[in-house]
């Protein structure tokens, strides 16, 4: 019954099973669905996501279709796609310059919510999450908790049927556009880190939340810091027991890692870095051609992993070394790109360098090298750090030993 209340705004429509029919469908629906104004907003993305505008009609546009969640199970509004189709469709939006969706939501709280949710809780959050209505940010980093994200210190205190929450979150990434922050707030200090935290949904426009703005290195405006003084938030937005918000994080981390940086994305800055080698001719390095074909390389083993991890792995509680290879291999590569870009556009990515902070300047080719590039830094620090996923990685090899 909560199922079909879910699913029935978005009825997965039939599609043809092999490559070519798939495609021919999903491009007829770019054709009309995808105009040139959101392609621009695809091309010029710097950050995590296009611009937010540009996003929310294509988000729109995507739900519309029935098409904004192809990971979830059908019954819940995904599209029913195999493991190839979504590869496709991931591929294909890239390729077309799609804007980069402001989706975290969707992409590790949904999955999470139609796994340890109440019945209540999916059939509130996940209409609104799908159709774009409820924007999420991701409130688990704190100014003394990031890679050592046991140390939360953010208290909720429980006061009749709601929780009092006090403390700060930052590098919140979107929390100026989010409706909705899912987060993980210290319940009890008297055993174990772990054992003390809890799991809360958290309506941000609540009395005593406030949002302010940190400025990144591209002087974009990315994320925030977030503060709670006394913020009320009720024991129904709960996801899990009290104290087991460690389990309910880690579950949702594992989740979002498994396609945080997508090889679509990679190909994406891989096509513009090797568009602009062949538009400096013969002003390029001969190196530059042998790095081009060594990332394009990379990035078919790292399509073939992301297709075996959409097949079967990257879902599986018990397999915490996928997502984790996924998320590092994907940033990793990423940043080569971005730094090759960089490369190629050569002294005039340095001479503009300059241009880059000045907010809606328009930037010119050099000067988006510059800013996709510092950008691109910061990929191998959010969700979770390039060292904590060899960590994670290199504790499962040795747990399996
Ligand atoms: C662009 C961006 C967006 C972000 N968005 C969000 C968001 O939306 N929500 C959110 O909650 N957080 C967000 N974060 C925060 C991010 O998750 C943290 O920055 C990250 O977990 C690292 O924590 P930290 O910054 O405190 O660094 P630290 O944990 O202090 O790490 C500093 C350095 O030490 C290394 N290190 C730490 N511990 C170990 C160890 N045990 N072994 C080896 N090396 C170690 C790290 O790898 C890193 O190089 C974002 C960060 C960035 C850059």
């Amino acid at each position: 019954m909560i199922h079909q209340a879910i699913a029935s705004a978005t009825e997965p429509e039939e599609m043809p099973q092999d490559d070519a029919g798939f495609l021919a469908v999903v491009r007829a629906f770019f054709d009309q669905a995808l105009t040139p104004e959101l392609r621009q907003a695809g091309r010029e993305t710097l950050g995590v996501h296009s611009d937010i505008e540009a996003c929310k009609v294509w988000h729109r546009r995507l739900f519309e279709r029935g098409w904004i969640a192809p990971a979830w199970p059908a019954e819940f509004g995904g599209t029913g796609w195999s493991a190839r189709q979504r590869f496709l469709f991931d591929r294909e939006c890239a390729r077309q310059d799609a804007p980069v969706l402001f989706i975290g939501g969707i992409r590790s709280l949904g999955p999470l919510l139609i796994e340890q949710g109440t019945p209540e809780q999916r059939v509130r959050f996940l209409t609104p999450m799908l159709s774009g209505r409820d924007l999420w940010c991701q409130g688990f980093s704190e100014p003394g908790a990031g890679s050592d994200l046991a140390a939360i210190s953010t208290r909720a205190v429980r006061d009749g049927d709601s929780y009092l929450v006090n403390g700060s979150k930052i590098w919140t990434t979107g929390a100026h556009h989010a409706n909705w922050m899912f987060a993980i707030v210290r319940t009890d200090d008297s055993g174990k880190r772990q054992q003390g935290l809890t799991f809360l949904l958290i309506d941000m426009t609540s009395p005593g939340l406030s949002v302010k703005p940190i400025i990144g290195l591209a002087g974009d405006h990315e994320f925030n810091q977030v503060f709670f003084d006394d913020v009320r938030v009720p024991v129904a937005q709960r996801i899990g027991a009290e104290n087991d918000g460690w389990t309910m994080a880690k579950r949702l981390m594992q989740l979002a890692r498994s396609n945080n940086t997508p090889a679509a994305l990679v190909g994406r800055v891989l096509r513009r870095t090797a568009e602009a080698a062949l538009a400096a001719g013969d002003q390029i390095e001969p190196s530059v051609r042998t790095r081009l074909a060594e990332l394009m390389i990379a990035l078919e083993a790292f399509e073939q992993l992301e297709l075996s991890g959409f097949a079967d792995g990257s879902m599986r509680p018990g397999d915490q070394a996928l997502p984790s290879m996924l998320k590092l291999t994907g940033s990793e590569l990423h940043q080569q790109v971005a730094e090759l870009a960089m490369e190629i556009a050569g002294p005039q990515a340095a001479a503009t360098l300059e241009a880059i902070g000045l907010a809606g300047a328009e930037l010119d080719d050099g000067a988006k090298a510059s800013a996709k590039h510092l950008c691109v830094r910061a990929a191998t620090i959010y969700s979770g750090t390039s060292e904590t996923q060899r960590n994670v990685i290199a504790h499962q090899i040795l747990a399996n030993r």
